[in-house]
Parts: structure tokens; sequence; C-alpha cells
């Protein structure tokens, strides 16, 4: 009996970081959408891209999820899903008018950054809010208290506030933010406002936090970073810019296998991998069948966290599911 062959040893490996890709928030929110489509039937109307990854956008919408931008475009009495990065109140009450069935797949991890601003600003604190203009989640947050937040995007952004009380003022942040960054831009803000009061607990999440602490664990050891993720998709962004800070020669983000550049691998010989927290794993595996067809074929796990965390569907969704099997 011959033995199978060995696989060939071709020096060129891939760093494969874990944690990676689904975290619980965007799990609950995939979920509450394909639970929707086999509860209520096609189409349900999503606000926003439930998740910011093109992959899982596209395959739900092939299930007959409508996504959408406004309410408006909803017709009246349908179902909207309300996306995993949050709502402003006003976007609750446009539903109501329309007589929509609402369901809100906002994280629990952004909704407590919604009651922080909510209770601070009822306390008539100053609100900070660092993030990034435009983004969705910060667009929602600051709906929660428009008249008692202002929104830091970056440390250079800091020079330019101004507070009515220095003795009442707290930062809070947007979830997905680069922790690193984060830090200088509170440091900066502290040398305006020594009184400068920190959030109850830390709002940037527990799987931005954990994606980007492993990605500088491999980053120096790597010729390149590829990061499995949308450009719409903020910590998936912040992970190259990690990876780069934190000594890996080149990094780059793809939605899908086919994106890469051979011209990235051309001279590398160790590859880190690792993909947003809106990224479904099989994306990933097939990064690596196509990184090990041109020659990386040794994969090491690296694991610098286990994550276990779970969030249950929103309350509204489990009451229906409930009442259509007791039906
Ligand atoms: S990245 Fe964090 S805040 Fe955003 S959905 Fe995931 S767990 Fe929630």
């Amino acid at each position: 009996m011959t033995e199978p062959e060995a696989t060939p040893k071709t020096g060129k490996r891939v760093l494969l970081a874990k944690p990676r890709g689904y975290c619980a928030g965007v799990d609950r929110a995939v979920q509450t959408v394909e639970e929707a489509l086999k509860l209520y039937g096609a189409p349900i109307y999503v606000r926003k891209q439930i998740v910011h990854n093109k992959h899982v956008v596209q395959t739900l919408e092939a299930r007959g999820a409508i996504f959408v931008e406004e309410n408006e475009e909803v017709p009246e009495g349908a179902t909207v899903i309300f996306s995993a990065h949050g709502v402003a109140p006003e976007v609750y009450e446009q539903a109501k008018a329309r007589s929509l069935r609402a369901i809100d797949a906002t994280c629990p991890l952004v909704t407590k950054v919604h009651q922080e601003a909510k209770r601070f600003a009822a306390e008539d604190y100053d609100i900070l809010l660092i993030g990034h203009e435009g983004h969705e989640e910060v667009i929602g947050t600051a709906g929660e208290a428009p008249a008692h937040i202002q929104l830091v995007d970056g440390p250079d952004d800091v020079d330019r506030i101004t507070v009515r009380d220095p003795n009442k003022v707290v930062w809070l942040s947007q979830t997905t933010l680069s922790v690193d960054e984060t830090l200088e831009t509170v440091a900066r803000l502290k040398t305006r406002l020594p009184l400068l009061q920190s959030p109850p607990s830390d709002d940037i999440c527990y799987a931005t936090s954990n994606r980007q602490h492993v990605v500088k664990e491999i980053a120096p050891d790597c010729d390149v970073v590829i990061v499995v993720g949308s450009r719409n998709s903020s910590n998936s962004v912040r992970l190259v810019e990690v990876a780069l800070d934190a000594g890996a020669r080149a990094g780059h983000l793809v939605d899908f296998a086919h994106e890469i550049d051979d011209a990235w691998l051309a001279d590398a010989r160790t590859v880190g991998l690792t993909s947003g927290a809106s990224v479904p794993d099989e994306l990933v595996h097939e990064v690596l069948a196509h990184l090990a067809a041109r020659g990386f074929t040794d994969v090491d796990e690296v694991v610098t966290a286990n994550e276990r965390l779970t969030f249950s569907l929103p309350q509204e969704l489990k009451r229906d599911m409930k009442a259509a099997t007791r039906g």
C-alpha cells in the first residue's frame, strides 16, 4: 500500500485571525430578516443595509428582502426591519405614522449607547460623540438628543469643540472605532476639558476590540494582511488601518476572493487573514482556497479570545413567532 502524498511544503503561510467575522449583533440582525421572511413571507422591507456587507445584502435580497433608504419607500401597513446600526426616535415615529409593522434589529450594544445619550442629555450634559460623520450609527445616536450632542470625528476635530459648562461634559462613541485612535481623541479632549467624564462602560464593542487585538498580534509577522469586508463597513476598514499601524507591510480590504490581486502576493511569505464583524465565514474560506491555490497551504490560526456572546431575537418578532406556533 502506498502512503498518501504529503502536501508539499511551500514555505508560504497564512496567519488566520480569531476572533474574526460575525459578531453577536450581526448574527441577530441577519437572523431577524431570515425569520421575518419565514414568518410573514416576502417581501420584507429593510431600512438601510441590515449590516454593512455586500454578500449578506445580496443573499437576503435573493430571498425576498427589499432594502430601502427611508420609511416612505415602504408601502403603508407593510413590515419594515431597522438595521443593526440603530435609528433615531423620529424613524419609529415615521413608521407608526405609516402604520408599518416595525421590527428593530438594532444591536443591543448600540442601544446601550443610545440609553447613555438619553440619560446624560436628561441630566443636561454636553455630550461629545466620537464617531464618523454620516455613519448610520452616529446619525441614530445623535438623533436621541440632538440639542446636547456634538460629533467629534477623530483627534483633529477636537479644537473646534465648544461646550456650555466644562464641568458637565461626557464623551461617548460609535461602537466600531479604532480603539487606539479613540484613546488619542479622548486624550486630546482631556487637555482642553480636564473634567471630561468617560462613558459608564466601553462604547467600542467587544467584537470591534477583539478583532483589532488579534490583528495587532499577527500584523508584525505579515507581508500583507487581507481583510474580508465591505468598504462601508466601519469595523472592517479599521482592521486594515490597525494592521498597517501594527507593522504589516501591506493591507487590503476585499469583499470577495477574486478581488485579490496576484501582485499583492508576489513576494509574500506570510499573509494575515481576517474579516469584519459583518462577514460570514464562508467568504474567508473562499479566500483560504484562493491562497492555497497560490501556494499558501500552511494555515496557522492565531486565537486571542473566545467569543460566546449571543443575543436573542427582537421581542416583537419573538412574540409573533410564538403566536404562529400556537395558532
Ligand atoms: S460590531 Fe459590535 S455593536 Fe456592531 S453589531 Fe457587532 S456587536 Fe453590535
